[in-house]
């Protein structure tokens, strides 16, 4: 089963319309030419996605925008990326953010709902996968966070 990542990467954003459309926040998905259909388990993905883009869509302010980003990078990985124009993450804060439960600020998490689970269930499960999660962050200004993951040769995927 081959998943177009175009595709995919639509249906996401189809999934939070209603939210986007509330916070009047723009999304934009790019994807690079050259991407061609992958094995993946479509499921767990979505779930990364939607984590992402949840997070995004929670921390950007109204009118904020939101980027999708998927390319084939160096040794035959997918990546995709996430980015908002949204208030960041403090620096002293990012080497945690992965780490279950935790959340920045409670005064400024509380009344966002979530358990501070999110990020760390979807880079257990890219991690499953063989592939990495990274972030970067600039507070004030807004956060990306990119993910790998291997994916078959060509030739190894003909079915
Ligand atoms: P949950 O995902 O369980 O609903 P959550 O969103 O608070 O709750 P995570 O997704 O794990 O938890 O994120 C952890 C913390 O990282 C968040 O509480 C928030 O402080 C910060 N964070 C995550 N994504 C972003 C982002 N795009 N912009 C700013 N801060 C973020
Ligand atoms: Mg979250």
């Amino acid at each position: 089963e081959q998943t177009d990542i175009a595709d995919m990467l639509e249906e996401v954003a189809d999934r939070f319309s209603f939210q986007l459309r509330q916070k009047s926040i723009r999304i934009r998905i790019v994807a690079e030419p050259g991407i061609r259909p992958v094995a993946l388990d479509r499921d767990k993905i979505d779930q990364v996605l939607d984590n992402l883009v949840s997070n995004a869509i929670k921390y950007t302010p109204d009118e904020g925008a939101i980027t999708i980003y998927a390319r084939m990078a160096e040794g035959g990985q997918l990546e995709i990326s996430v980015q908002d124009t949204g208030i960041g993450i403090p620096k002293k804060d990012q080497p945690r953010i992965f780490d279950r439960f935790y959340r920045v600020d409670k005064a400024r998490s509380r009344n966002m709902g979530g358990t501070g689970l999110g990020l760390s269930i979807a880079r257990e499960i890219v991690k499953a996968h063989g592939g990495a999660m990274s972030l970067e962050s600039e507070p004030g200004s807004g956060t990306k966070v990119t993910f790998m993951l291997p994916v078959l040769p060509e030739e190894e995927n003909a079915s």
